[in-house]
């Protein structure tokens, strides 16, 4: 996600406390479900006059957690969409007024067997009555409806455009810590997402085009005006859909990936021009951390109040907002383009706790965009308005807003890089991103995993350095 980049108001001092950074413990050998083991199936059909998709998802796994499970948590995130008083989407993303979403579970089935299911704030709790062993097979059966609101959002519709990130029932991740649980918040990503194989079908009207996996197979449209389409990815850490029907879009190629730009509208040009500049930073992060895994990027001009980029797997959301403001000017765009491609490496690859540890992916893909800025574009380095004390050991429910969340998270995060950078030299930063991200790929990684990777890297205790960020 990105932030916006100029910042004012007054600095945040609430603090909030984790758990200092001296465990060895790792994290991944029990951590379920296991990216190499967990498959999505999922059958989606849009009703787009009601705005209702309806899913059959199955998503098959194994019990790797290292004990019995009793219990199992999913993320159903449109019931945070409900009530005006609870939606994270703000005021005016909603343009014909306040518009409710939500899922509902239709069945719910655990290796053929009936389950009880509990909702809890957008957490969906599965209670078996029964443990499933370590290394059982599990199946879990779910038929669902989401009703997508009337809201310029990165959950909603508007103007024949869908935005639908964190759509679909996903599983939550379990650690040695417990369950990490989804919950509503009016900023930032409340999620800890798991990598997995992922098969869709999809049945759309045929004016849509479905953008976010690469289409696999497309079956001719049927008499009932409608269009079945495949889609499928591998080591995707979440899947994220746009359809759109009138757009223009443009495709160069990078080696092996087609970079795709979509663009609301009559606009060829400017979809031409971020397909180009989306290649340029594409390039680099490439040189710069390792080879890009997908065969698509896509990047798509979207409707969206709250946020000017949102990241998924393979696909970027950019608010539209940036092709009619003439205030926002091609700096920002830049950044936020660099900022949400990156995550396609901290965040996509590289996995983290975006809830307990936001700072990892926000601020190496906000260090990142701004490298690439210095470096290929003659940026110099900003001056990033801070949050004090500089605590990077702070979950995203330890902000009380959304101003003082970027400053301590993105901006605070930066920093740390590039102070990080002054200490070990550029050569030294090149070897710990390359090991951080040799080391984690397809996992979860956590601010130890990232000591772990620099320690490995640099011979002098920078101890010192390093625990003045986090207490
Ligand atoms: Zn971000």
């Amino acid at each position: 996600m990105a932030a916006n980049w100029v910042w004012s108001g007054k600095i945040g001092t609430e603090i909030g406390l984790l758990p200092i950074y001296s465990s060895t413990v790792d994290f991944n050998e029990y951590v379920f479900p296991d990216p190499d083991k967990t498959t999505y199936v999922m059958d989606l059909n849009l009703e787009a006059a009601n705005r209702n998709l309806h899913g059959k998802s199955l998503i098959s796994t194994v019990n790797t957690s290292g004990k019995p499970l009793a219990e199992l948590w999913l993320t159903m995130y449109p019931n945070a969409f409900r009530l005006d008083s609870e939606t994270p989407a703000p005021p005016d993303a909603y343009y014909s007024g306040f518009n409710p979403g939500g899922a509902e579970v239709k069945s719910l089935t655990v290796n053929g067997q009936e389950t009880v299911i509990m909702y809890e704030g957008i957490s969906l709790g599965v209670i078996l009555g029964y443990d499933i062993m370590m290394d059982e097979r599990i199946d879990i059966a779910i038929e669902w409806t989401v009703k997508v609101p009337r809201a310029s959002y990165r959950l909603g519709t508007k103007n024949g455009t869908y935005m639908l990130s964190a759509f679909y029932p996903q599983l939550n991740v379990l650690d040695a810590n417990g369950w990490k649980k989804s919950y509503n918040s009016k900023f930032g990503d409340p999620f800890c997402s798991h990598s997995a194989e992922y098969l869709v079908h999809l049945d759309i009207p045929e004016q849509y085009v479905p953008i976010g996996m690469p289409v696999i197979e497309q079956t001719m449209p049927e008499d009932n005006g409608r269009q079945r389409y495949t889609m499928s990815g591998k080591k995707w850490r979440s899947f994220a859909l746009a359809l759109m029907f009138d757009y223009s879009a443009e495709v160069v190629t990078l080696n092996k990936t087609s970079i795709r730009c979509f663009v609301p509208g009559r606009k060829s040009q400017e979809a031409k021009v971020y397909a180009e500049k989306a290649k340029q930073i594409l390039n680099y992060f490439n040189g710069a951390y390792g080879s890009y895994p997908y065969k698509e990027l896509n990047i798509v001009f979207v409707p969206m109040k709250g946020f000017q980029g949102m990241e998924h797997s393979g696909l970027v959301f950019i608010n539209d907002e940036f092709l009619e403001d003439e205030n926002l000017n091609d700096q920002q765009i830049t950044l936020t383009l660099a900022h949400e491609i990156a995550h396609q490496w901290w965040y996509g690859v590289v996995g983290n706790d975006q809830m307990q540890e936001p700072w990892l992916d926000e601020g190496l893909a906000n260090w990142s965009a701004y490298k690439y800025y210095i470096n290929n574009e003659n940026g110099s380095r900003p001056a990033l308005v801070a949050a004090y004390p500089r605590n990077l050991a702070r979950g995203l429910n330890s902000f009380s807003s959304r101003d003082e969340y970027y400053k301590g998270v993105y901006n605070n995060g930066a920093q740390f890089w590039f102070e990080l950078e002054n200490q070990v030299g550029e050569e030294k930063m090149t070897m710990i991103l390359h090991r951080y991200w040799a080391d984690y790929q397809y996992k979860i990684a956590t601010t130890q995993d990232l000591f772990n990777a620099i320690h490995k890297e640099v011979p002098k205790n920078i101890d010192a350095f390093l625990n003045k960020w986090f207490f």
